[in-house]
């Protein structure tokens, strides 16, 4: 089970205590007006003071600035902070390999927290990355798109229509599925050795990546290097700022660590962006028609229960809006 803070509504129910104490507590007498505030008060501060002493200072990878980091909760044995200068999540992880966690088992239902199966939905993926070229062409119609973790490549056969297409890819199973499938797609981080090979670009692409990255900031500080003066980064992530997400907490969805790593919210995206020289262009949190396997896999998920793949729901979807994922236009300025 996950801790999760006390609620400031259990602190009140206890403040009959005192009251009932008086009889055998002598001091309680001469202090009872005081007693209850500080009976109130004492477990009041041993909870901040339990939370402080979990909070910590961290430079933000949205902000950009060292500053407090509150504890909130712990999920799947990682802490999970918030930057208090901008509100960016963030999981603290120990050993996390991404690495060796982006395999095939991914991508195939093998993973509780991955996808149900990737390859099996490809029509309905198909679908919304249509949707998402379409999105993209309003704000640049054609040039050279890179989609940084395009897995099997389905947005980039889409993309291709309209765009000179690449992507990089860390799980290898994917990558080659990529290259069979006649794209050119690389193996390996978004690193500086890999994007001087691949030049500049009109168009990156970072679908429900970033939240992923070992480094975000500084990703997407190499990854404006590569892009040319009025050139696009599109990203979709979580909204951690989102109603959704602040109500169910630690339950959240998209709560799931050590997979996800980072939680943006409008606040941090803009801080950001700001921070590395990018423009806000677009912000919204759009509809996405989504595989019914993968919702019956998250909320059989959710039960706790071991998720299993059902084959009949590969090939229906559902428009589905949360409203507690984004989707991001950030410009970099034409000089
Ligand atoms: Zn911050």
């Amino acid at each position: 089970m996950p801790e999760e803070r006390t609620q400031d509504s259990e602190d009140s129910k206890g403040r009959t205590g005192p009251e009932d104490l008086r009889g055998s507590v002598a001091t309680f007498d001469r202090v009872e007006e005081g007693a209850t505030a500080i009976a109130t008060l004492s477990s009041k501060n041993h909870e901040v003071f339990e939370s402080r002493v979990r909070d910590r200072s961290h430079v933000c990878p949205a902000c950009g600035q060292a500053s407090v980091h509150r504890f909130l909760y712990r999920k799947n044995g990682c802490d999970i902070l918030r930057c208090e200068q901008c509100g960016l999540g963030r999981a603290e992880t120990m050993g996390f390999d991404p690495e060796s966690y982006y395999t095939s088992d991914y991508f195939s239902g093998e993973r509780p927290d991955g996808y149900a199966d990737y390859i099996g939905t490809e029509n309905i993926l198909r679908r919304e990355f249509a949707g998402t070229v379409e999105f993209i062409r309003k704000f640049r119609a054609s040039g050279r798109l890179l989609d940084v973790g395009c897995a099997y490549g389905f947005f980039l056969h889409e993309a291709k229509r309209f765009f000179d297409v690449s992507g990089i890819e860390l799980a290898e199973d994917a990558a080659e599925h990529c290259r069979r499938s006649g794209l050119n797609v690389f193996t390996g981080q978004a690193d500086e050795t890999l994007l001087g090979r691949l030049g500049t670009t009109d168009v990156i692409v970072l679908l429900d990546v970033i939240e992923h990255l070992p480094s975000p900031r500084d990703t997407i500080a190499l990854l404006v290097n590569h892009l040319d003066p009025g050139g696009i980064i599109v990203i979709t992530t979580g909204d951690f700022g989102s109603l959704y997400s602040r109500v169910a907490g630690a339950h959240w969805r998209l709560m799931t660590p050590p997979q996800h790593l980072w939680f943006f919210s409008q606040a941090s995206m803009q801080a950001m962006a700001t921070s590395l020289g990018l423009e806000v262009e677009h912000l919204d949190h759009p509809w996405k028609v989504v595989p019914l396997s993968l919702i019956s896999f998250q909320l059989t998920r959710m039960s706790g229960l071991r998720p299993k793949r059902i084959a009949i729901s590969n090939r229906l979807g559902l428009p589905v809006n949360l409203f507690d994922a984004m989707r991001v236009v950030l410009r970099k300025p034409s000089r």
